[in-house]
Formats: structure tokens, sequence, C-alpha cells
């Protein structure tokens, strides 16, 4: 009998190591401190220095590296194929932020993805409240603008909050700002809940966002919202980024700023899935607070989507 392979089991070598057991990964991957040789880095932000309301999410990483560890087998259900066959794909652990200094923190957290996308891999990040999205578009955007597929309840495009130019609800304006974003290769998808004022929406739809509303979705349907998705970003460079409360609460309590009335966790996995063939250049998914959710069902939740996201990157390699 073989020797047990203990942390260098690797995803697809399920029967090495219980899923229980080992040293956690995301998705059971080796574990190494930088990204070369790599197509896809994943790597944990555990910052939430930008939330102005419910914190927690700088908690996110370790518990969706858990939760991806225990339940996520390799082999993807409906591209039927494991993504981490048809790419390199390894854990660079967390980036290392300041949690008493915002902008150490997002100067760490831009230096760190500047490094993944020198070494010609894509990162994969997992989040930490959504300001970390702003620092890592500055490392993947810096030599030209990306569209953007952005899942969220929230278009995160205010002005400030508390008269602060930095928090998780601004991340989007600042980086129309900086010209990281290409805005009318930009979609919004979800979006609803009470706001501060209309100036987000107001500056999104300015700006030349797509802003699809949770009332459009709904009237539009999922594929139709894919098929528009695709017409917006076109065949340029696009992001991928997920805030885990574009998703209905009942599924994603575990969130900062929760808002009822949203699609379910069947509907993102779909759309995502939709989104394959597309030039993904990088992807995040934030939000999750696991504080807030004692039982752990929204890191869970979230690894799946981690997984969703996994695998349309992977697909950017064939
Ligand atoms: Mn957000
Ligand atoms: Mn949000």
């Amino acid at each position: 009998m073989d020797e047990p392979q203990g942390a260098d089991s690797g995803p697809d070598n399920l029967l090495a190591m219980p899923r229980f057991a080992g040293i956690t990964t995301f998705f059971r991957l080796p574990h190494q401190p930088s990204a070369e040789g790599l197509d896809v880095a994943i790597a944990g932000v555990p910052f939430d220095g930008g939330m102005t309301n419910k914190n927690g999410a700088r908690h996110g990483p370790r518990q969706v590296r858990e939760m991806s560890h225990a339940h996520i087998r390799p082999f993807h259900p409906t591209s039927e194929r494991s993504p981490f066959r048809i790419c390199r794909a390894a854990d660079l652990g967390d980036v290392p932020i300041n949690p008493i200094n915002q902008a150490d923190s997002l100067a760490r957290i831009e230096a760190f993805m500047a490094r993944i996308v020198a070494a010609g891999a894509k990162p994969l990040s997992v989040g930490g409240d959504h300001l970390v999205s702003l620092p890592i578009l500055r490392a993947v955007a810096r030599e030209r603008p990306v569209g953007m597929v952005h899942f969220d309840a929230h278009s995160d495009t205010y002005d400030t909050v508390f008269d602060d130019p930095y928090d998780n609800g601004t991340p989007f304006r600042r980086a129309i700002e900086e010209g990281l974003l290409a805005p009318e290769r930009t979609i919004q998808i979800g979006i609803r809940g009470s706001q501060y004022s209309a100036d987000d929406l107001t500056f999104a739809r300015q700006s030349g966002i797509r802003v699809v509303t949770i009332d459009e979705y709904f009237e539009l349907g999922n594929q139709a919202v894919v098929a528009l998705a695709r017409r917006v970003v076109g065949d340029g460079p696009v992001y991928l980024s997920f805030d885990v409360d574009a998703l209905d609460p009942a599924y994603a309590p575990g969130t900062g700023a929760p808002e009822v009335g949203g699609y379910s966790v069947r509907d993102a996995q779909v759309m995502i899935r939709g989104l394959r063939g597309l030039d993904v250049v990088g992807a995040d998914m934030v939000e999750v607070a696991p504080p807030l959710d004692p039982l752990g069902g929204t890191a869970r939740v979230g690894a799946n989507i981690l997984f969703e996201l996994m695998d349309v990157l992977a697909e950017t390699v064939l």
C-alpha cells in the first residue's frame, strides 16, 4: 500500500487522506509561497477594515478554506471535469494584512496580487470585505481597464461613507475613477435593498454600468441575464466579483449587510457557469462573515461559489 501523502494528497486524490483530515488548504490544493508556475493562485484576504456596520469578514478566508477542504470534491458536475486537472492551481495562503491600518492593508493586498499577476497567474481571492476588490483590481488592471461581472445586492459605487472614500460601499466608484474598470463593459446583477441615497445607482448608471436590479433580474429570467452579461462584457478581459450578499439571506445569512429578496444559490451557480469561455483575468468571492453565522452555512455556500469561479477560471487556460 502506498504511503499516505498528507497535505500533498491534492484535490484529485481523495482516497489518500479523508477530507476531514490533513492540513487545511483551499480544495486540498498544495500550499506554496509564490505563484510561479501556476495558472490560478488562490489566496485569502482576511481584511474587514472597510466595513461600516457589522464586521467579521476578516474571518472569511479561514472558514471558506475549511469548507472547501471538507466539502468540495474535485469533479465539476456540469463541466464534467476536474478544474484542477486542466490548470495548475495552488493555495498561496493569506495576504498578510495590517488589521489596524487600512492604507497599509490596501498596499499589501495590491503588492501580493501584483506578484501573482507578474508570475503569469490569475488570482482567485477570498475576502474579506468588498473593499479588497479595489487593490486587487489595481494589480489585475494595471496595464489596461477590465470589464466586470459583479454579483451583489449593492452597487458599491457610493462616493463616501462617513466622509471616507474607502470602504466596502465605494470600491467600484474608485476603480472607475482610477481607470481600472471599464464601466461600459461592467454589469451588476441583483441590486436591491434600502440605500443611503440615490447617489450610488445614479453614479453607476451615468458612468455606463449596466445595473440589473433584482426586479429586472426576475423579470428577464436567469438565462436572459446571462446572455445580457456576455453582451455587456464582450470579448475583452473581464473580472468576476461575487459578494455573498447577492444571495438571499436564506442561503447566506452570515454577511455584514444581508438584503432580503435575493436570488438563490442555484441561480448563482447557473449564472457563473454561463460565463464559461469569457476572457476572465481574475475573480473574488467576498463578504462571508463567520461570526454572523455560527453554523457555518454561509462559508459552505461561499466555498461552492468559489468552486464555480475556479471552474470558469480553469477553462481560460484551455
Ligand atoms: Mn459588495
Ligand atoms: Mn453587498
